[in-house]
């Protein structure tokens, strides 16, 4: 007779056509069901849907949602991105781990919670932040985390911790979320009031597929991920690659530390994104199409399933859609389960494929062999979002906004030190200091563009335009002021991009703990001149041998700080009388046992000076 567990694995893998490639689905519903993936399941799912344990145990091992050992009924999911540590997330810790009796990364012994830190979840502009199992909680407090736990001690209904909902249609009940939009311009390409929906699709079904394309690269829209490239030439080469099928894929995975505009254009604007997947399909010849939804985003999916299915009622997706009898076109939602690099398209697309969110070796580039293999669009939420407007308003009308070599409007995720945190949506060629001033920052020292892989400027660079040409960005803009530590900043984006790493590569996978490790040797105190050396031939050797986007980028904080703040850098380096430089510091290493013997260094210490001596 079947165990309860034998039957649970059968009714998930047989819900997904015992298909190994939607393996990420069925350990999401053992996941949810049983609280891990225990290596007793993972037999049993191989054995079921015809593939290896080791390779489920692979795919287990490399999400972070995913857990092989059995996790609480309730996780909490403190945010740990830099915003929440600058608000406090480290008090709202102490209070979560008094309430429930259990530390950072550990369970409670009568399996009810779970206690710990996620990377960003997408929230910095209501930090600190936590997941709590799919629900999110914002803008804690130690009074209110500590209220949070109690209540779910007492009643361990997650739901009920939204007790106010937020703005637009975060207040819908499939949505109810306490989440706010923080939506603070609209600019008139896709916040802009009134749009009417599906004219975009209607225009685009009144012209070849080729016509469409031709607008899209007129356009001049290119991809809003970060990396640029035209949309219209994308969508090009995948419709002229041969084949018998292609997709499309949105890319809903933001995960750079500092973004969440996506989040309101899954929530304000799924209409406009599922409209602008339909135009690329038509345009490339597809039938299928794929939303990737980062897991932290979870809460939103029963809303996104209910617009894909009033869609299909519409006659929006399905056969013959708007009438147009050779068009067929459907989507469906694969959710991620944790991961930084399925930001990246071939990673994203090996997770679709239901392995190891690894990047691809290009070429041969998706367009031509993505998604199982046949030619693939893989844009972003606010890519797809364009693409529609631009089918309704036309190429001319959208190349007349923003800057000559790019053209459009630009979603920001603006947080950190300013009295204004949210969305901004933008003509590209904004100035950074107008943005500080839109967003109320007063005192900022550092502007942290595009988030963890972008762009570290300070004040002389404020006069920086935002725009392809100058300061390209996938949209996070994190603001600190005077009071932040700028080598404590590049530490903690180090300390990302090493546990975001898929470590395939050895510069990558060791050169970011290497990078740190230097970093926090010149934090300190011990550096000397040729650690900054190191640091920047160790960054750039990185850059140039990484096989993605997360290698080539990470070593950027380091290389961009040691450029625009030198003067940080020269104050933590240790003088060296005779060129040689110890790799600790005796001065520190003393402290405690001249504290026992009451004696002091007659050494003057130009780090840790002699206070207190
Ligand atoms: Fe993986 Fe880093 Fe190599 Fe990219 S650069 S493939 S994230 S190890």
């Amino acid at each position: 007779m079947k165990s309860d567990q034998d039957l649970l694995i059968t009714r998930s893998c047989s819900k997904y056509g015992n298909d190994p490639g939607r393996v990420i689905d069925i350990l999401w519903e053992i996941q949810k069901s049983l609280g891990c993936v225990s290596y007793e399941a993972m037999e049993k799912i191989a054995a079921t849907i015809n593939t290896s344990r080791v390779q489920i145990e692979g795919i287990v091992s490399f999400y972070s949602f995913f857990s092989e050992t059995p996790k609480g009924k309730i996780i909490i999911r403190l945010c740990d991105d830099i915003v929440d540590r600058h608000a406090g997330v480290e008090q709202i810790a102490v209070v979560f781990s008094e309430e429930l009796g259990i530390g950072i990364g550990q369970t409670s012994p009568d399996r009810e919670f779970s206690l710990e830190y996620t990377p960003c979840i997408g929230m910095s502009d209501q930090a600190p932040a936590a997941l709590v199992n799919d629900v999110v909680v914002t803008s804690l407090t130690p009074d209110s985390a500590r209220e949070t736990a109690r209540r779910l001690k007492a009643n361990p209904d997650t739901s009920k911790l939204v007790a106010a909902k937020g703005d637009g249609n975060n207040g819908h009940r499939l949505i109810n979320t306490m989440v706010k939009n923080n939506i603070r311009l609209k600019g008139e390409v896709i916040l802009a009031d009134g749009i009417q929906a599906e004219a975009g699709l209607k225009k685009a079904l009144s012209k070849t597929p080729l016509e469409v394309i031709q607008e899209v690269v007129e356009s001049g829209l290119r991809g809003r991920g970060g990396a640029g490239f035209s949309t219209g030439e994308k969508w090009r080469l995948a419709q002229k690659a041969l084949a018998s099928k292609r997709f499309v894929i949105c890319n809903a995975d933001e995960g750079e530390p500092g973004t969440f505009k996506d989040r309101v254009l899954l929530t304000e604007r799924a209409d406009l994104i599922f409209e602008g997947m339909a135009i690329a399909a038509y345009a490339i010849g597809s039938d299928s199409g794929i939303l990737y939804l980062r897991a932290e985003y979870a809460y939103l999916r029963p809303f996104l399933e209910a617009v894909l299915e009033e869609r299909r009622k519409s006659g929006l997706l399905g056969s013959a859609i708007c009438g147009k009898k050779d068009f067929s076109f459907d989507i469906r939602i694969q959710l991620g389960a944790g991961a930084y690099i399925c930001g990246e398209e071939s990673a994203l697309i090996s997770s679709c494929e239901g392995l190891r969110g690894e990047p691809k070796n290009r070429p041969p580039f998706p367009v031509e062999k993505g998604y199982l293999s046949k030619p693939t669009a893989v844009n972003n939420v606010e890519t797809f979002c364009c693409a529609a407007r631009i089918m309704d308003r036309g190429s001319s009308w959208f190349a007349g906004i923003g800057t000559k070599a790019s053209h459009g409007t630009k979603l920001l995720s603006v947080s950190g030190d300013c009295a204004k945190p949210g969305v901004y949506e933008v003509p590209y060629g904004v100035e950074v200091a107008a943005l500080l001033e839109m967003a109320g920052a007063e005192d900022t020292a550092i502007v942290q563009v595009g988030g963890a892989s972008g762009d570290m400027i300070g004040r002389r660079s404020f006069n920086r335009k935002i725009c392809f040409s100058d300061l390209a960005t996938g949209g996070a803009i994190t603001l600190f002021n005077s009071s932040r530590n700028v080598l404590a900043i590049v530490d903690y984006y180090l300390e990302f991009f090493a546990h975001e790493s898929c470590g395939y590569c050895t510069p990558c996978r060791v050169g970011t703990v290497f990078l740190r490790e230097r970093i926090q040797k010149v934090m300190h105190g011990f550096a000397d001149k040729a650690d900054l050396e190191y640091l920047q031939e160790l960054g750039k050797t990185i850059m140039i041998t990484s096989r993605c986007g997360l290698g080539s980028s990470a070593p950027k904080c380091v290389l961009h700080s040691i450029a625009q703040f030198p003067l940080v850098y020269s104050s933590h380096l240790k003088e060296s009388l005779d060129g040689l430089q110890p790799g600790f510091n005796i001065q520190k290493a003393l402290e405690e046992s001249r504290r026992i013997a009451k004696r002091k260094s007659m050494i003057y210490d130009p780090v840790f000076g002699n206070e207190g001596e």
